[in-house]
């Protein structure tokens, strides 16, 4: 397959590039491949459009989309009626391992149609039928080679707050999934926190796995296991294969306690995760006015150089009603409420949904657009980052390891005056 007449993210000029056995065989400028060469029926003329790596969704919950309003809608809109709907869901709904993949699955052909290819998703491992963790783990064998699924498994009601919730941790290991999860600003007292974060570092030595915690999701000043989780990362060497997500504390932390927290988190090597137009939505409802935005400091952590990756969270859950599965609403949302709609910010603001989130799924050898590595790419209909966010330009063409998996020819508006 020869991608003809494209531009590549971040380099100057127009390119044409070539994929055999699925890796990237040769990128060359433009039209130094000889046009004789070229089998029209393997050629795509891609236009000048802008290929980069494929998108990254670093967090999102499979096992609960496309449940929003089964039984009933979160009325209140917050995190924790969330949590007790999810719970009546699952207890109350018979749960089969077909129906939770066929949702699951729908929910990855709308991210692939949107540019996704690698997805890191939690699983619920206090749903004790474990049909979740079954469905999931039989998912991402049947998506190999399509879409690159990462598992995490997550304790939604707490570790320490139940009585076999780290009996459940362990099965769900036992059973193949991938990253450590855990939530311990929801466990019921702070030292239960701290306890949750020893024994999630534990099983992930023990497991050699990674660490992606939901940590202070909340709008809680007070709530400070990030401080922990980072300590924790850096005395064990596992800072790059952890992930903080959420951290929307952080929004309501006062500078000076934030501006130390700063430098052990650069140290920690710790990498985060921020789900902007979820946690707009969920956080802030206790408030009246001022009314917090609820999110970490995207922004400020960038800029002193960490790793912040955005994501979707839910698509039509409990949790969030919305959503399509299209990282660009997420990152028109975070450039947002994060303030980063500078020139500088919008120049590079596509890393937020790509190559930083393939930080935080630590992939390397399969993530880039490199002669030698995987033919994995998206061809998007824009030019450059501003553009396409400000478009939410269409994925007209998406490519897995030299396969195909989304072809999409644009709408044309035809405007009469
Ligand atoms: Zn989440």
């Amino acid at each position: 397959m020869i991608i003809r007449n494209c531009r590549i993210r971040g380099k100057e000029g127009l390119f044409d590039v070539v994929c055999e056995n699925g890796i990237f065989q040769k990128i060359t400028p433009h039209k130094s491949i000889l046009e004789e060469a070229m089998e029209e029926e393997n050629v795509f003329e891609a236009e000048g459009r802008m290929m980069m790596p494929p998108f990254v969704e670093p967090h999102i919950h499979l096992d609960c989309v496309l449940t929003a309003g089964i039984p009933h809608y979160n009325m209140s809109g917050t995190l924790f009626e969330g949590i007790s709907t999810w719970h009546e869901y699952k207890t109350t709904q018979p749960l089969v391992v077909s129906e939770i993949k066929e949702r699951a699955k729908e929910a990855l052909r709308l991210m692939a149609e949107h540019g996704v290819q690698f997805v890191r998703t939690h699983v619920d491992v206090t749903e004790t039928s474990f049909k979740g963790v079954e469905a999931l783990l039989e998912l991402k064998e049947e998506m190999k080679g399509t879409i690159e699924i990462q598992t995490i498994a997550f304790p939604q009601n707490g570790i320490m707050s139940l009585k076999n919730g780290k009996e459940l941790m362990i099965r769900a290991m036992d059973m193949g999934i991938d990253c450590v999860g855990g939530i311990p600003h929801y466990e019921y007292t702070r030292e239960y926190g701290l306890e949750s974060l020893k024994f999630i570092f534990d099983l992930a030595e023990k497991y050699d796995a990674c660490v992606d915690v939901h940590c202070d999701e909340i709008d809680d000043g007070q709530s400070r296991f990030l401080e922990t989780l980072a300590t924790m990362a850096w005395e064990r060497g596992w800072g790059k294969r952890t992930v903080a997500a959420h951290t929307c504390a952080m929004g309501s932390y006062n500078d000076a306690y934030c501006s130390k927290l700063f430098r052990l988190l650069k140290d920690s090597e710790i990498n985060f995760n921020s789900c902007p137009a979820a946690s707009t939505h969920l956080q802030g409802r206790i408030d009246t006015f001022p009314k917090r935005r609820g999110i970490t400091r995207i922004k400020e952590l960038s800029e002193a150089g960490m790793n912040v990756a955005l994501g979707q969270d839910s698509i039509s859950d409990p949790w969030y009603p919305l959503g399509v599965g299209n990282l660009l609403r997420v990152l028109e949302m975070g450039v947002h409420v994060a303030q980063m709609t500078g020139y500088e910010d919008l120049r590079h603001c596509l890393d937020f949904i790509s190559t930083n989130g393939a930080k935080n799924l630590c992939l390397d050898q399969e993530y880039g657009i490199e002669e030698g590595k995987d033919a994995s790419f998206i061809l998007l209909d824009g030019k450059n980052d501003m553009e396409v966010l400000r478009f939410l330009s269409p994925v007209v063409l998406s490519v897995h390891k030299g396969k195909t998996i989304v072809e999409k020819i644009p709408a044309k508006a035809k405007v009469l005056f």
